[in-house]
């Protein structure tokens, strides 16, 4: 092989995969809306926690909004006691009209940084009309039976729709999402992460799993999962067993990063570079961008999600100049 044919070969497994600057600025795209744990950070009753007075380092819920600008729609993956905040900038990046101001929601399960935020959807707030609640069928079960969410349907703010494993929903032409089964403590509900596919650009969203180990189990490798998308955002809970002081963590049900670095180590480049953890817990230093384990997790050729950044999931339709986005 020459060393022409090489280095181009090179750089296809060394590049990143297609960024923002070459997309449509006009097509679907995903925000960051939030990295926290459930508890948020900080957390509740952690009164010496100097994120309360420094509010640039305090991370909202574990969050994802989809929006396509071109149709003015916008939906939220998981709805989080954040809801009120991460709806704002939701609607700020995407533009549209102020009128429905959701087009939807998807449930990952019923752990408190996932659905609560749907309360806001109620009489009490927003007082929403027919909102589509996509949801798996013990959780759709548990929003039925159970107030304050029955109220939700019954007064009409919300519209349960029914997701299956591994059957995409569309939401425009060209914008799927498909529910992944994961194995997770199942409470109340069904444990799901999403993949979410536009024109030419996927993401992953796994917030919450116990372990990767367990996916193998279930016949499914992260690795896998990681090589089918161009982003995937997955559990970065904690980030080392230690880091939470006085308890041994060892049986934690996350996987800790310090652990997805080792196993996601032999992968090229171009595949760690997708990897963003998310789903923070107050505790895990990685918060801090400029740690110590936020540089171990840069020099292993990975990232911590950003609040507030915006990936295109359209890759082919460039923008027309001039065009302006409707609504
Ligand atoms: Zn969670
Ligand atoms: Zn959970």
């Amino acid at each position: 092989m020459s060393l022409g044919r090489l280095t181009q070969l090179l750089a296809l497994i060394l590049l990143p995969p297609p960024v923002a600057a070459a997309a449509s600025l006009d097509g679907a795209s995903l925000i960051v809306l939030g990295i926290a744990q459930d508890g948020g950070a900080p957390q509740a009753g952690r009164f010496g926690d100097a994120r309360w007075d420094d509010a640039a380092k305090a991370r909202h819920v574990a969050c994802l909004g989809l929006f396509e600008p071109r149709s003015g729609r916008r939906w939220m993956i998981d709805a989080t006691p954040d809801f009120r905040r991460q709806l704002l900038d939701l609607r700020r990046a995407s533009g549209g009209a102020d009128r429905p101001a959701l087009d939807g929601v998807f449930l990952t399960h019923a752990h408190i940084g996932h659905y609560t935020g749907l309360m806001f959807l109620g009489h009490e707030s927003m007082g929403a009309k027919a909102v589509p609640v996509w949801a798996m069928p013990k959780m759709t079960e548990f929003l039925h039976r159970n107030g304050p969410w029955d109220q939700l349907v019954r007064y009409g703010n919300i519209e349960l729709r029914p997701l299956a494993a591994d059957v995409a929903v569309e939401l425009t032409e060209g914008l799927s999402v498909t529910p992944i089964s994961v194995p997770h403590r199942q409470e109340y509900s069904e444990v799901v992460g999403f993949r979410i596919q536009g024109r030419g650009r996927a993401a992953l969203f796994i917030p919450d799993i116990d372990s990767w180990e367990q996916l193998d189990a279930q016949g499914v490798r992260i690795e896998d999962l990681i090589a089918s998308v161009n982003l995937a955002y997955i559990d970065g809970t904690f980030f080392a067993n230690g880091e939470i002081p006085g308890r041994d963590m060892t049986g934690f049900p996350h996987p800790f990063i310090r652990h997805s670095l080792l196993r996601f180590a032999s992968l090229p480049a171009a595949e760690r570079a997708k990897i963003r953890f998310i789903h923070l817990n107050h505790t895990n230093p990685a918060l801090d961008p400029t740690s110590a384990a936020s540089r171990e997790i840069v020099a292993a050729g990975m990232k911590v999600a950003r609040e507030g950044e915006i990936e295109p999931l359209d890759a082919g339709s460039p923008r027309t100049p001039g065009a302006r986005p409707k609504g």
